[in-house]
């Protein structure tokens, strides 16, 4: 490609609405144009990268033995229905779109294709003899997100693959899963990325397990906690720990003191440690159904909830309350707890066993708190918690003689970097921050048998389909590779992805000589089937080199001074690192260059 046609127009200034380095850089650079919240337009330079990743993808996924489909993106709200995700995909902070056709019937434009995928199955597999198999495509994916950032990296549309296998039992989806897992680690190392692959939250659906495909940047919005040695890693969402050990507590009685203006933790400290106070945290759920819950989770003072756990508990609650999932989680604040209050809250002395009286019986709220208790308030001893009366808290409580321990107690705390690992409490866990860009993960049987997708099995009986399904999402990546790599001067693309590998610079278009040996390079890369391309701009040799640095195309080419010695000057752009070639033997030198960066 000639730069001289090309649509490449380059910004000094960071665009404003830009946070991190990588979304500066690729509008800078004219990779990318916003054209609203989380909509994006790919110019040709950015349409390469994504088609090289795209194809990376591609081979490692077909090596597996996996099919590529494209599966429609508008999808019938009547599947969504029947598998009972359309209420919470499209209410509260669902993140479908949702639409109506001329004829008034609702459509979806597709977040994600389980329900496609298996209504197809669910008409095509009928046997054991068709399984496994496995369908994958590359395709744009929309969804309605609260807070689109960060250009690619999350937007409201973007471009995934999604893969999704069928299984006639769990260790054939084990089988694949772990196929997946390999695949997807030699694409992104194929992609030039360093990442780790961690434990990840499987949300409500259960299945066995599933997880993330985590690049380290420091713009990365997950968390990740990890051990030293390696052996145990995990999104902060899902990750498990020990906490610190409690503080022996030298109340030996039971005894309601005046603790005034005590209302959060860190006040109480003048009398206590927070590792032998249970806090008691208020949440208000509500369900599918309509049905509110209020929520109180008891958890040692020193720690905190994670409301993903939190989630996952109360999702499986659903069903006492005539509900199949939960729609929403909040902590209520002033105005909600208006709604169902029969007398105001003692609010920072909250106990327990607040009484269910709180709330007010005609509220539309069910009548009694959930009480819940992590686990690490179960072993505490001689405790201190609110007394449910403003200025008051109880010292040297104890379960079972003075409070009832919550019948529901689970891990609902939220690991941290520093406790100890379960495995090996002589290692702690470490924090990164991480971008996530893929997620694998062992579905089950929940789709199958909600689209009632059965195959028969060697014994003539018929079993619902066992799924799981895999996604990586190709713009995110592709972002994720510069968040990795970049220097003052702008981007720095690995090469295997690098939307040119080569770019020829002529610094004087008058000169015929620089200009013909430079077009007799072009048209000899072009033959060795490299990417290149040509500056032949007119514009001024300074301007050419930092828009050559500014895009990030990883071997530069000058046809300057040195050709008289029959020389080029070839420079790195990675490590800036400038060599003079012999003229003839450049092309070979970089294709052997390139052959090696890209490790096939
Ligand atoms: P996140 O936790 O970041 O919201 P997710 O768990 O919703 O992602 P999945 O449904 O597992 O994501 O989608 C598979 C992959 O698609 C993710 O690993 C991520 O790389 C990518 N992806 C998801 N949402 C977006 C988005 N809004 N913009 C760009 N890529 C996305
Ligand atoms: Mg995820």
């Amino acid at each position: 490609m000639r730069l001289s046609q090309m649509l490449l127009v380059t910004l000094r200034e960071d665009p404003a609405d830009a946070e991190i380095p990588s979304h500066k850089l690729l509008v800078r650079a004219g990779f990318i144009r916003r054209l609203g919240s989380g909509i994006y337009a790919y110019l040709p330079l950015m349409w390469r990268v994504l088609q090289k990743v795209s194809q990376i993808v591609r081979e490692e996924m077909n090596a597996t033995g996996a099919q590529e489909c494209l599966l429609p993106q508008l999808q019938p709200a009547e599947l969504w229905q029947t598998s009972g995700r359309w209420d919470t995909y499209t209410q509260a902070e669902g993140i479908m779109f949702a639409l109506q056709d001329r004829a008034g019937r609702q459509l979806g434009l597709g977040p994600t294709h389980e329900e496609i995928i298996t209504q197809i199955a669910q008409e095509m597999i009928r046997s054991y003899r068709q399984l496994p198999v496995n369908l994958y495509q590359i395709q744009t994916k929309f969804r309605d997100e609260i807070r689109p950032r960060f250009g690619l990296m999350r937007g409201r549309e973007f471009i995934m693959k999604d893969a999704y296998s069928f299984h006639a039992d769990e260790a054939s989806l084990k089988e694949t899963y772990q196929a997946m897992d390999q695949a997807y680690r030699r694409i992104l190392t194929r992609c030039g990325l360093a990442f780790r692959a961690v434990e990840a939250d499987s949300g409500a659906i259960g299945g066995s397990g599933s997880q993330e495909f985590m690049v380290l940047a420091d713009a990365g919005e997950d968390e990740v906690l990890y051990s030293e040695t390696g052996d145990y890693g995990a999104n902060v969402e899902k990750a498990v720990s020990l906490a610190p050990e409690a503080a022996p507590s030298p109340f030996t009685v039971l005894e309601k003191k005046q603790t005034p203006g005590c209302d959060t933790i860190a006040s109480l400290e003048q009398y206590c440690s927070p590792t032998g106070v249970v806090k008691n945290v208020l949440y208000e759920a509500i369900f599918d159904n309509g049905q509110g819950v209020l929520v109180l989770v008891s958890i040692r003072g020193d720690q905190a909830v994670n409301e993903v756990k939190l989630t996952n508990e109360l999702t499986k609650q659903a069903p006492n309350y005539g509900a199949k999932t939960l729609l929403k989680l909040t902590v209520p604040d002033a105005e909600s707890q208006q709604k169902w209050t029969a007398q105001p809250l003692p609010l920072g002395y909250l106990g327990p066993d607040l009484a269910d009286s709180y709330i007010a019986p005609k509220s539309g709220f069910h009548s009694q708190f959930l009480r819940l208790a992590d686990r690490t308030v179960v072993d505490l001893q001689n405790f201190v918690t609110g007394a449910n009366e403003i200025d008051f808290h109880r010292f040297g409580a104890n379960w079972g003689t003075d409070l009832k321990l919550p019948a529901l107690t689970a891990d609902l705390r939220k690991a941290q970097a520093g406790d100890r690992l379960i495995a090996d409490p002589s290692q702690t866990l470490q924090s990164a921050r991480g971008i996530e860009v893929g997620h694998i993960f062992q579905l089950g049987t929940k789709y199958s048998q909600a689209l009632g997708a059965v195959f028969t099995d060697e014994d003539g009986k018929d079993k619902p389909l066992v799924m799981g399904c895999y996604g990586i999402g190709v713009s995110r990546l592709a972002q994720a590779a510069i968040e990795q790599s970049y220097d003052a001067d702008g981007m720095i693309w690995p090469v295997a992805i690098a939307p040119y590998e080569v770019v020829i610079v002529i610094p004087n278009l008058k000169d015929a000589q620089q200009v013909g040996a430079a077009e007799a390079l072009y048209q000899s890369f072009q033959e060795a089937g490299v990417d290149v391309l040509l500056d032949d701009r007119e514009e001024r040799a300074g301007v050419k080199f930092k828009d050559a640095d500014l895009i990030g195309i990883p071997y530069r080419i000058v046809t300057g001074k040195s050709l008289k010695d029959g020389q080029v000057e070839v420079v790195e752009r990675a490590a800036k690192k400038t060599q003079t070639l012999p003229l003839e033997t450049a092309v070979k030198t970089l294709q052997d260059w390139i052959v090696q960066a890209k490790g096939v």
